[in-house]
């Protein structure tokens, strides 16, 4: 079964002013879907050298399923995330829930800016069954940092292909530009998906 690119849900000028038309083709048509075609040649080998009974490339496929894997997952929620009529702030069940877990909403929003100022990937906030709590990490690349388990359902992009062509090293203007446009309905969609299998 091969991967395909998922369509964005919106057009690519959308999410202008906050991000160019330009950074949302190139990152989609190009970046996701390197990351998409990464995942199916990994697989592709690995099937065949199971078929041939021969491992040699294995090992490495195995890794690139991971790295392009993840790539695409990540992806695919972040545009999800995004929306032109997003922005504001959470509510419902979800916005309990931050407050519960981090204190407050601005508290969680402080956290989660750190984790996005520092990562060289993602800042990503997950829900870990394990502890039955929300969290914020930081993942460089789109696996290192990872919580075993754990289920992204708000996942922040600051790879420089993300917002450099929009705002060159102000890593900090993205941030504030990508809280104009989360899309909190799909975060707490998210949310409400892998709490049911937990709680
Ligand atoms: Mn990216």
């Amino acid at each position: 079964m091969s991967h395909e690119l998922p369509e964005l849900p919106y057009d690519y000028d959308a999410l202008e002013p906050h991000i160019s038309e330009q950074v949302v083709r190139w990152h989609h048509d190009t970046h996701h879907q390197g990351y998409v075609n990464g995942l199916n040649s990994a697989e592709e080998t690995l099937a065949e050298n199971r078929d041939a009974g021969d491992y040699d490339g294995s090992a490495a496929a195995m890794r690139s399923v991971t790295h392009n894997g993840c790539g695409h997952y990540l992806h695919t929620m972040f545009w999800e995330n995004m929306h032109p009529d997003g922005g504001r702030t959470p509510d419902g069940d979800l916005a309990d829930r931050i407050e519960e877990d981090f204190g407050s909403y601005e508290a969680w929003k402080g956290e989660f800016e750190a984790a996005a100022g520092a990562a060289g990937g993602w800042a990503l906030l997950v829900y870990d069954p394990v502890d039955k709590r929300l969290r914020n990490l930081v993942v460089d690349k789109h696996d290192q940092g990872a919580l075993w388990g754990a289920h992204p359902v708000l996942a922040l992009d600051v790879w420089e292909h993300s917002y450099y062509h929009d705002y060159g090293p102000a890593r900090g203007d993205f941030i504030d530009a990508f809280f104009e446009v989360v899309n909190w309905d799909s975060v707490a969609d998210n949310y409400d998906t892998v709490v049911s299998r937990h709680e």
